[in-house]
């Protein structure tokens, strides 16, 4: 028996069986970012209507904790790209990007996103990996609402891999800090 069960003001017998978990802090904070991403649609074309089928109640994407759409990148902290994006857009989608609250994730939604689709022109940006980073891409022409499922769950993995203790101390190196290694 530990020496805090042994100095502790409950009766040894009794703080034997009391209920106890541990767990890491990383754990438990990729477990309340992973359950509660915030997204923001930035729709141009057609995937997007993929995506109004998602948000009803017959695909019930609430289950994932994704529901709250939020019209402010402030406020949101996943990116979903559904649609062509030009060399125009371009500017805007890498401001909104900026503008989100860290950490913050992206999902690049079917062909025009992923790759500029069968637009090969000169004004369509073959890919939003140019202009931002891409977590999860989501393959298809329109992808259906299961597709978006799926690259929720896997962002979802990726993001309880991630180490809230090891960013946080990369963000203060970068800030020029002065830190024990
Ligand atoms: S991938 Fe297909 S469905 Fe989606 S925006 Fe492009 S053309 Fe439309």
């Amino acid at each position: 028996m530990s020496a805090e069960i042994e100095n502790s003001p409950v009766p040894q017998q009794e703080a034997a069986t009391l209920p106890f978990l541990t767990t890491s802090l990383d754990a438990v904070i990729n477990w309340g970012r992973s359950n509660s991403l915030w997204p923001f649609p930035f729709a141009t074309a057609c995937c997007a209507i993929e995506f109004m089928s998602l948000m009803s109640a017959r695909y019930d994407f609430a289950r994932f904790g994704t529901e709250f759409m939020r019209f402010t990148p402030r406020q949101s902290d996943l990116l979903m790209i559904m649609g062509t994006v030009t060399y125009k857009q371009a500017p805007i989608l890498r401001r909104i990007y900026e503008q989100m609250s860290a950490p913050r994730w992206v999902i690049a939604v079917g062909a025009c996103a992923s790759s500029g689709g069968f637009y090969d022109s000169y004004c369509t940006v073959p890919g939003i990996d140019h202009i931002i980073p891409v977590d999860v891409f989501i393959a298809g022409c329109p992808p259906r609402p299961e597709a978006y499922i799926e690259a929720a769950v896997q962002l979802q993995e990726k993001i309880k891999d991630e180490s809230f203790l090891t960013e946080r101390l990369a963000r203060l190196r970068d800030r020029g800090e002065d830190l024990p290694s």
